[in-house]
């Protein structure tokens, strides 16, 4: 029989009114497990739990709030190779870097475990005689967390991680399509000590939990990570009740590649960035932009590794390339491959594929010959599907990369200092990589984009701080 998953509110593992099942995206026939959906009223009891147990966490003793964290990154390592073949079974990710994601979320644990004690604040003389002025931190109160699909476990992570090292209490909703891995986290921090409220997990459709977060007039603050609609329809619902909000969103991120790039460490970075995780990243470099003299150098070393990748099962050996993580993406990528074809395109791979298991599986495609204006090079996909866009030299290369309404990441390959300075300079990305891909966040620095990519402070690092606390200002005379 499949294992049924609740619920955790007021930390009790609570049913469901209805379970949903998670289905395996390289093989249709597996179901991981039943997930619960929580009802509206579900989410108000644990907003209402968090709100109870409020006084009691943000005055908990930090060195315990700091061991809590530390415990859960423990476990998260010792269980890196179940937990990623978890997030695999769920999300469709190849294991290898499922696994990494997985230590990725135990590494944000062990970040915010020592941020807790790194909170301080800072003291200012007063223009008044005999006073003094503190700027101190304190948490929110109630945070209310919305994830996607496509990082199961290191976004909850370092979602959940800064709002409770900062004394907040949590309730979180994840994607409906991947619940487990947040399930896990919920249950690791549990056993790790945390007291019962504090964390609260309410899953189910966006449209039903996600919604009762909005009208909540007890959550104090949203953090939300997804498309563009829903993250404006959330910040002006939030706005509206004058929640604070902070909302990452999607992309459609170039990538430079000037004639004097490294042509290996450009194609690498190229095939990574825009086929790496199924090309299912908010940072998948999906416009390829490259300068007229090693373009077909270019194109030609990239066909030739695309033909060598692997996609198949995502835990099956050597497997590059999961599937799509269902058949709603998969249709969306075809169809945008469509698109680009009808656009003028021309279109390298692409295609549904059957493997031994029935799955989601799509070859990467290449579009070449491709204009920045063109749907394909302005919409998100979300798939692996990069475009090529050639261009006469770095000023037109610059003025093309930054021609979107997104501006998450962006990235350059070129040996030229003076180039790449000056792109690290002007181009409207919140993240700029040089002679890397354009994926690469890093948990102790700030993560986040501009325009339609972003709304609201950072995310990671000591950044993340700015969201998940207020400040208070406080004169004293003694
Ligand atoms: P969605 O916007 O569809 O969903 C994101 C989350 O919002 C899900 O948990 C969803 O619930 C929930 N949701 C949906 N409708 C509502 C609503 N009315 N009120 C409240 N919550 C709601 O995005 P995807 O899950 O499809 O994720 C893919 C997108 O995420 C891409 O655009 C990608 O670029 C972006 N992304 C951005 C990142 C960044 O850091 N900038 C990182 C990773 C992804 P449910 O689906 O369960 O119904």
């Amino acid at each position: 029989m499949t294992r049924q998953f609740n619920n955790l509110i007021d930390g009790e593992w609570t049913a469901g009114e209805r379970y949903t099942p998670n289905v395996n995206p390289s093989n249709t026939n597996e179901i991981v497990g039943e997930f619960a959906s929580a009802s509206a009223e579900h989410v108000t009891a644990a907003i209402a739990a968090a709100r109870r147990v409020f006084p009691v966490w943000s005055s908990y003793p930090c060195q315990a709030r700091a061991d809590i964290l530390m415990r859960a990154a423990q476990t998260l390592r010792a269980e890196s190779q179940r937990l990623g073949e978890l997030l695999s079974r769920e999300e469709g990710r190849a294991l290898k870097e499922a696994i990494s994601e997985v230590i990725r979320a135990a590494q944000i644990f062990e970040y915010f475990s020592g941020e807790v004690v790194r909170t301080g604040g800072e003291i200012f003389p007063s223009t008044r005689p005999g006073a003094e002025v503190f700027v101190t931190r304190e948490p929110l109160g109630v945070v209310g967390l919305i994830t996607p699909w496509n990082v199961p476990i290191a976004i909850p992570a370092w979602k959940i991680a800064p709002a409770l090292a900062y004394g907040n209490c949590v309730v979180i909703k994840p994607a409906e399509l991947v619940p487990a891995s947040t399930w896990e986290i919920c249950r690791i921090l549990m056993e790790a000590g945390l007291p019962k409220g504090v964390l609260n997990l309410v899953m189910g459709p966006g449209r039903v939990v996600g919604e009762a977060f909005l009208a909540s007039p007890d959550i104090d603050a949203i953090s939300f990570t997804g498309s563009v609609a829903t993250g404006r329809h959330i910040a002006a619902q939030a706005v509206q009740s004058q929640k604070k909000v902070q909302c990452e969103m999607g992309g459609k991120n170039p990538l430079i590649v000037l004639d004097d790039a490294d042509l290996e460490i450009a194609t690498d970075v190229a095939i990574d960035g825009g086929f790496f995780w199924t090309g299912q990243r908010c940072t998948a470099s999906s416009r390829l932009i490259v300068q007229k003299g090693i373009h077909d150098r270019f194109v030609a070393r990239m066909l030739e590794k695309m033909a060598a990748l692997k996609v198949d099962h995502a835990l099956k050996d050597g497997t590059q390339i999961g599937p799509a993580v269902d058949e709603r993406q998969l249709s969306q990528n075809l169809r945008y491959v469509d698109i680009a074809r009808e656009e003028g395109g021309d279109v390298h791979g692409g295609g549904r594929l059957e493997r031994e298991t029935p799955g989601f599986y799509m070859a990467p495609a290449l579009v070449l010959n491709t204009q920045n204006h063109w749907r394909i090079n302005q919409e998100e996909v979300f798939g692996p599907v990069a475009c090529v866009i050639r261009v006469e030299n770095y000023e037109d290369a610059l003025a093309v990369a930054n021609d979107t309404q997104f501006g998450l990441s962006s990235g350059i390959c070129t040996n030229s200092l003076a180039a790449s300075t000056h792109f690290r300079r002007h181009s409207r990305a919140g993240t700029v990589a040089v002679n890397l891909t354009t994926t690469g966040s890093e948990y102790h620095v700030a993560f986040g984009g501009r325009r339609a990519s972003s709304y609201g402070a950072r995310e990671q690092g000591r950044y993340a701080m700015d969201f998940y606390t207020a400040i208070k200002t406080s004169y004293v005379r003694a």
